[in-house]
């Protein structure tokens, strides 16, 4: 029996494996050793830089960019490799130095095992306000190596059903016309929903333009571009009648009151993503959204992750689940709640030509996750 199969062997089994592989004879006060020998394993982390590399220019309405900044974690611990990311769009302003900083500061030796999530994440709570990527990069490889201790995968241990999980929409960027149309024609078939980035002066020609290869259902985020309240309202009217389902961030994030006034008169759910990053932020948004965009890179992983879906939820508010550009690792994480959420954008990882993982498939619109422990992540 290896160092994994006596993990998830049980009391017994696991008293019995340690003793041999302590060269202890006898039965007596094995479970307590063997105990110890559980909890007294050192969490080893280590990360390395990784650009991704965009299929295609992507552009929304504040910037254009070709790669994203990325940081690759692995936390070593009992013979097993957790693994985790950080991804860094530039517009939060993190970047791999930055990230790097971070956990060069991290001392994972005080914790006996991953299982202390709570504890570790209040330690680096504790070592620094922002580096939400960095602390989401330590919490998405904890979390894989809890799964792969306990044998199981996440949505499991969370209690999610993985039949659950449903479509992801698949985001086609701000482009001419006949990009457009050609990248609408290339997913059209692939999925159930298309997310639109508008906010410029090309929205209504970017919807007619995809409106004249699909019938899709189509969320779309403003990224704060809209300016006059009014003109947004309108704008959100004229989406409706074009199959347009939900609306992503359509002022900045500041302007808290005119987001309110038109929540409050849009015949669709207004979804804040820019104007929420961590649990903290959601009760001042109660009333002005209806619902919140969580993306592990900025509640700093999943385990607020899943307490701002519960806090959500308490409030009545919708629940959208996205992600930043990410390889498989970051965004098979974000799937593990696709369960609990009302609405997924997670297809970062179709976005990019360098994948380091297979993990959560997208099968005829639908999110498959796989059914291996922990995030089920096979390294390329
Ligand atoms: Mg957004």
């Amino acid at each position: 029996m290896d160092r994994r199969e006596f993990i998830g062997a049980g009391a017994a089994a696991l008293a019995a494996a340690s003793m041999s592989a302590c060269g202890v004879k006898g039965i007596k006060g094995a479970g307590a050793e063997a105990k110890a020998q559980l909890m007294g394993g050192k969490m080893k982390l280590s990360f390395y830089p990784y650009e991704l590399q965009l299929a295609h220019t992507f552009t929304v309405a504040s910037y254009s960019r070709k790669t994203t900044p990325g940081v690759q974690v692995e936390i070593e611990y009992e013979g097993l490799t957790g693994y985790g990311e950080a991804s860094m769009p530039p517009y939060l302003g993190h970047t791999v130095e930055s990230v790097c900083a971070f956990l060069q500061k991290v001392d994972l030796g005080s914790f006996d095992s991953p299982f202390l999530l709570e504890d570790i994440m209040e330690y680096l709570d504790g070592l620094s306000d922002g580096d939400s990527p960095a602390k989401a990069a330590i919490d998405i490889a904890l979390h894989d190596l809890v799964g792969k201790l306990s044998g199981q995968p996440l949505y499991k241990l969370f209690g999610y059903n993985p039949a659950k999980a449903g479509p992801t929409t698949f985001t086609i960027g701000i482009d001419t016309p006949e990009v457009v149309r050609e990248k609408t024609l290339e997913c059209a078939g692939r999925f159930k929903i298309l997310k639109v980035k508008v906010g410029l002066d090309s929205d209504e020609q970017m919807i007619r333009t995809i409106r004249s290869v699909t019938d899709l259902p189509l969320a779309v985020d403003a990224n704060q571009g809209w300016k006059d309240k009014h003109k947004a309202l309108d704008e959100i009217f004229w989406l409706k009648e074009q199959g347009v389902v939900l609306v992503e961030q359509p002022m900045a994030k500041e302007r808290l009151d005119d987001t309110a006034w038109i929540t409050e008169r849009s015949p669709l759910p207004i979804i804040a993503d820019e104007a929420v990053q961590r649990l903290r932020d959601i009760p001042a948004l109660k009333g002005a959204y209806s619902g919140i965009n969580i993306k592990l890179m900025k509640s700093s992983g999943l385990l607020e992750a899943r307490k701002m879906i519960a806090y959500a939820r308490a409030e009545g508010m919708k629940v959208m689940v996205g992600c930043m550009t990410e390889t498989s690792c970051a965004c098979t994480a974000a799937a593990q709640l696709a369960p609990a959420a009302d609405f997924c954008d997670i297809d970062g990882n179709l976005l990019i030509t360098n994948d380091l993982f297979d993990g959560m498939t997208v099968v005829d619109g639908n999110m498959i996750l796989p059914s291996r422990a922990g995030l089920g992540l096979i390294k390329k």
